[in-house]
């Protein structure tokens, strides 16, 4: 069997829906699990709806669920000629009033708990129309909650997969639902805690989903679409030339999303790798082109790969007493890293400052700068960005500095990586000019 993943790009709306179904189409011989992301950026406007209710703005959060809501219900008439198949309009219908149900009552003292279960709603949602969907265009397909495959820990927004739970669930439950040809599809992002509350996996977690799912299942293999033809040697976004890669060793696709190429989720790659599944990057929009194959056995020569993290903080922290920060301080700060989940991305120990570089997401920072603060001075600089170069060449470097002032700086044989801020411009006033 083999595991799809479509991301919201890929499910933007009713053409691009359409054109899943036509890739889909070509697989209909194969035992295939989908697994699918929220509608375009419906992730986000959820994230508007639990914010204004935490914020205690019912109303202004019910708005921002009906426009969740009104988005699906266009989509649906355009695939379905004007019509809301009963079942799937009963589906909808259901989730949404789950929400509004919700709201009523006053926010839970954990935001991240009511985070999950307003944000899960897109995965659902969107997993139910492309079912209805697929079904509609008589490609069989059942609809598998991954909540009850998928279990995780109890920490919202980021729950931690429990394997063996999710292994025993997920070789019992899935296999028979491939019976009579049947496709199976799923939500990503999504899982839930042993006492059945929704959790999610992180932002961006659909592409983990599915490695999950493959790991469980023995995959031969797994395919994330696109809206990009691969890997590219840096985010086209950001820089002009750039160059699809063709093969990828999973060591090299982990060093690079764990710093951030954002085209897989970094936690995606360790399941393949541990199981030897090979991933395939492709394009929806170009179905038979190659994409980039990502296993293990890769000896090509790489040319130089650039990840950028934007959002990133810098922290310097010192003791209160003005000793060194050793090694008990150092154990000290891992513990409150560890409670908050953050990322720490790089890190030197100086003489008389230990410096970490976070992801600065949510206050989570200022949370971690609170929680030592009675042992520790901390100073956080703000709004940087990591930058990291793999198989570097000194022209790549000096053209990224361009601009640049340099905070934190780290060199590998194979790997460069800085914290840099942009510099500021600097023009010359008249009157400083030196007249003659
Ligand atoms: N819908 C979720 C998000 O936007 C998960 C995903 O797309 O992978 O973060
Ligand atoms: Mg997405």
């Amino acid at each position: 069997m083999q595991v799809f993943k479509f991301g919201g790009a890929s499910l933007r709306d009713a053409a691009a829906i359409r054109n899943v179904a036509t890739i889909l189409e070509k697989y209909q011989q194969e035992e295939l699990l989908v697994v699918v992301s929220a509608i375009g950026k419906t992730t986000n406007a959820l994230e508007k709806v639990a914010e204004a209710y935490h914020r205690g703005l019912v109303e202004e959060a019910r708005t921002h669920l009906y426009e969740v809501r009104d988005a699906h219900l266009i989509i649906v008439a355009e695939l379905f000629d004007g019509q809301l198949p009963e079942e799937l309009g009963a589906n909808l219908n259901d989730l949404i009033v789950s929400v509004e149900w919700a709201l009523e009552d006053p926010p839970n003292e954990n935001y991240d708990y009511d985070y999950d279960q307003i944000v899960s709603l897109g995965e659902l949602m969107s997993s139910h129309l492309v079912a209805a969907y697929l079904n509609h265009r008589e490609l069989t397909t059942r609809w598998l909650d991954a909540r009850d495959v998928i279990i995780t820990d109890n920490i919202y927004r980021e729950g931690w997969v429990q394997w063996p739970a999710t292994q025993e669930r997920a070789t019992k439950m899935i296999p028979p639902l491939f019976k009579d040809g049947a496709m199976v599809l799923t939500q990503g992002f999504i899982g839930s805690t042993t006492e059945n509350f929704t959790t999610t996996l992180g932002r961006e977690g659909s592409d983990y989903t599915a490695a999950i799912f493959s790991y469980c299942l023995d995959a031969e293999r797994m395919s994330i679409w696109k809206d990009v033809p691969g890997v590219l040697t840096a985010d086209p976004r950001k820089f002009d030339n750039v160059s699809k890669l063709d093969r990828l060793s999973y060591k090299e696709a982990i060093e690079m999303t764990y710093y951030g190429a954002k085209v897989i989720h970094p936690k995606t790659i360790k399941p393949l790798q541990n199981k030897n599944i090979p991933l395939y990057v492709r394009s929806f929009l170009e179905p038979d082109a190659s994409g980039t194959l990502v296993s293990s056995e890769v000896e090509e020569a790489y040319p130089p790969l650039v990840a950028i993290e934007d959002q990133q903080a810098l922290v310097h922290i010192s003791t209160r007493d003005f000793s060194f920060v050793a090694e008990h301080h150092i154990k000290e700060l891992f513990e409150q890293v560890t409670e908050l989940r953050l990322q720490v991305n790089m890190m030197q120990n100086r003489a008389i400052s230990f410096n970490m570089v976070f992801n600065d997401v949510d206050d989570k920072v200022d949370r971690f700068c609170q929680s030592i603060d009675a042992n520790y001075k901390t100073m956080i600089d703000r709004d940087l960005e990591l930058i990291t170069v793999r198989h570097y060449t000194p022209e790549v470097v000096e053209s990224l500095r361009k601009g640049k002032i340099v905070k934190l700086e780290a060199r590998l044989p194979a790997t460069l990586q800085m914290v840099v801020k942009d510099a500021p411009v600097m023009s010359r006033k008249s009157s400083d000019r030196i007249s003659q």
